[in-house]
């Protein structure tokens, strides 16, 4: 919680009623404080990095162990952001579980970047145990962040680059941070936020089919969709016929290749789809599937089987490299929905 010295050594919180200035349940600074400070700054032409903390998952925290254990959740990350940002800026709560963090140090790249690395980790604030009243909880979150000047030189756009890069880090799979970069960021649409619900993206997938297309420009268009959607490394859909397997290139959409084949069945095994973050569990089954996605610096992993009822296609593959990336309920409902879509495809082409 933040004391009336903490504030005053900044001039824009002398005098301030250290009461109104609080958000009351986290003591840190309330939504108009830090906001206004943030105007300021720009007003007053000083550099700094606004970032933006959202909690992930922070839904499944109330659902499982109350709002009072969330409540306690949201002051020790408040406590736990205040002591690390230290001196070297101001917390502030954004509004549910949001932060709002401006770092005032520096604003090079490298520098933001590894003020955002000392808030993850064991004895930091996320991405790590915490002791909830009575319960231990992994908590994670994802932070957003970009810099004044050089980002943007008014408070909305460098909002709208905040935005950007904390949609990129939930639609990669949530636990990162990302430090806006315009060549990389810059095209990104926030408002796509809507496009990974479950219900549009569904509809867009079934408007391939009223636009007279063959099946191969539907699976091109659907495997385009997913990629895009979950905002993936790499997605291979991987047919195996009779032995036999037509090939092609990455999301293009059909790839073939004897040693991947094996590891892909390696990896799946007898279930019909698997999902990993981190690729440890593998360690013991299969050697071979292990060795061959470290190689390829390939993290985590989705693999599902094209099939339906006896009649099996190939595999529908999605990565991330090098990143661990938490496969969310929602995006292992939507391969399951593409695999299922994409067995029908193969279906009405082999009785073509
Ligand atoms: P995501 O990873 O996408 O951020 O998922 P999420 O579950 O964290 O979803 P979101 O950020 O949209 O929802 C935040 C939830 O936080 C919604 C609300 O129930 C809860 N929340 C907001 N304010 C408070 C609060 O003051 N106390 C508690 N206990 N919960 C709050
Ligand atoms: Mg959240």
């Amino acid at each position: 919680m933040y004391t009336y010295e903490d504030l005053a050594k900044y001039d824009y919180f002398k005098g301030v009623d250290i009461e109104h200035a609080l958000d009351s349940l986290t003591g840190v600074l309330a939504r108009g404080y830090i906001l206004g400070f943030a105007q300021k700054l720009i007003e007053d032409k000083v550099p700094f990095a606004m970032c933006i903390m959202d909690i992930d998952n922070f839904k499944l925290i109330n659902d499982n162990y109350g709002h009072m254990a969330g409540d306690i959740c949201l002051k020790i990350l408040g406590d736990g952001f205040i002591k690390q940002v230290g001196n070297d800026g101001l917390v502030g709560r954004f509004g549910g579980d949001e932060f709002v963090i401006l770092y005032l140090k520096a604003t090079d790249y490298d520098s933001v970047h590894s003020f955002l690395a000392s808030l993850y980790g064991n004895d930091k604030v996320v991405r790590r145990t915490h002791l909830l009243d009575n319960v231990i909880t992994f908590v994670t979150g994802t932070c957003g962040c970009a810099s004044y000047p050089q980002d943007a030189n008014n408070y909305d756009d460098l909002f709208t680059k905040v935005d950007k890069a904390l949609y990129r880090g939930k639609t990669k799979g949530r636990n990162c941070f990302i430090v806006y970069v315009d060549s990389k960021h810059r095209d990104i649409d926030v408002h796509r936020r809507d496009f990974t619900s479950l219900p549009i993206l569904f509809d867009s997938i079934a408007s391939q089919f009223s636009k007279n297309r063959t099946v191969d420009e539907i699976v091109k268009n659907v495997v385009d969709y997913i990629t895009e959607s979950l905002q993936l490394g790499m997605t291979f859909v991987v047919t195996v016929k009779d032995n036999k397997v037509i090939s092609s290139q990455k999301r293009v959409p059909y790839y073939y290749d004897k040693e991947y084949v094996d590891v892909l069945k390696d990896v799946v095994k007898d279930q019909n789809i698997y999902a990993s973050s981190d690729l440890k569990q593998l360690k013991d089954d299969s050697k071979r599937a292990m060795e061959y996605l470290t190689t390829n610096h390939i993290q985590s992993i989705i693999v599902a089987k094209i099939k339906v009822e006896d009649y099996f296609y190939g595999y529908l593959a999605l990565y991330e490299n090098k990143i661990i990336r938490i496969w969310q309920e929602n995006d292992i409902a939507l391969v399951m929905y593409v695999e299922k879509l994409l067995a029908m495809l193969f279906l009405l082409r082999m009785k073509k």
